[in-house]
């Protein structure tokens, strides 16, 4: 059986760069955030839950989720929300494992899950041989998604103040990697390879 990391860290520390590098070091990468995008895409297997539950209105004409609309609408009614992450957090759950077993049978040496709410839910320890923090202060998290995004500084102090605290999500690390401003992508990758050696890749 290969390794399970949980690769976790705030919004633009950094932490889907760190796993690109570990799938090119050779680890099976299996995204969360990427998994709930293909199951509320067009024809997703969310979608027919998510259009009885909450109506055509808010399936795009692609077949879709429209999220712009539900966002809109979970910010106003949060029982909506919780509604929408019964539909796909075990759909999630279940491509998830498909995944692994897939990488298992492919013969991954190390399995790494990027789940940005890692520290915020604590379900996943039991299933993780080891955690891997991506850690930099507010400001640069702040700067790299405004690069990235065109959001104001205000909206992401506003998702950074919603997740968990630097402290938290250290305390859950067995592994911090550091991501600062004057860290380059060069030294981000030689961080990554020499964490990766520890677990055997
Ligand atoms: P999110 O949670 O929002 O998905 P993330 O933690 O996955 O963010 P990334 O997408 O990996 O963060 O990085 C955010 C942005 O910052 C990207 O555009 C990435 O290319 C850039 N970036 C990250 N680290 C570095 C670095 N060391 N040097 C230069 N650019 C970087």
């Amino acid at each position: 059986q290969p390794l399970r990391l949980g690769l976790t860290g705030g919004i633009g520390s950094g932490k889907s760069t760190v796993g690109q590098i570990l799938a090119s070091l050779g680890a099976a990468l299996i995204d969360a955030d990427q998994i709930s995008r293909e199951v509320t895409g067009p024809g997703g297997a969310a979608m027919p839950a998510i259009q009885s539950t909450f109506g055509g209105a808010y399936v795009d004409a692609s077949g879709a989720l429209d999220r712009t609309r539900m966002r809109q609408l979970a910010f106003s009614q949060p029982k909506a929300r919780s509604q929408l992450e019964a539909i796909v957090h075990p759909l999630v759950a279940l491509h998830s494992q498909q995944r692994i077993q897939q990488a298992i049978q492919s013969g991954a040496p190390l399995i790494v899950h990027d789940i940005p709410l890692l520290a915020e839910s604590g379900r996943w320890a039991r299933q993780l041989d080891a955690v891997v923090v991506v850690d930099c202060t507010a400001d640069i998290q702040i700067e790299r998604v405004m690069q990235r995004s065109g959001l104001s500084a205000d909206a992401v102090r506003g998702i950074i103040a919603s997740q968990a605290t630097r402290t938290a999500r250290r305390a859950v690390a067995d592994v911090v990697i550091a991501n600062e401003a004057h860290c380059t992508l060069e030294q981000l990758q030689a961080e990554v390879r020499q964490v990766a050696a520890l677990f055997g890749l």
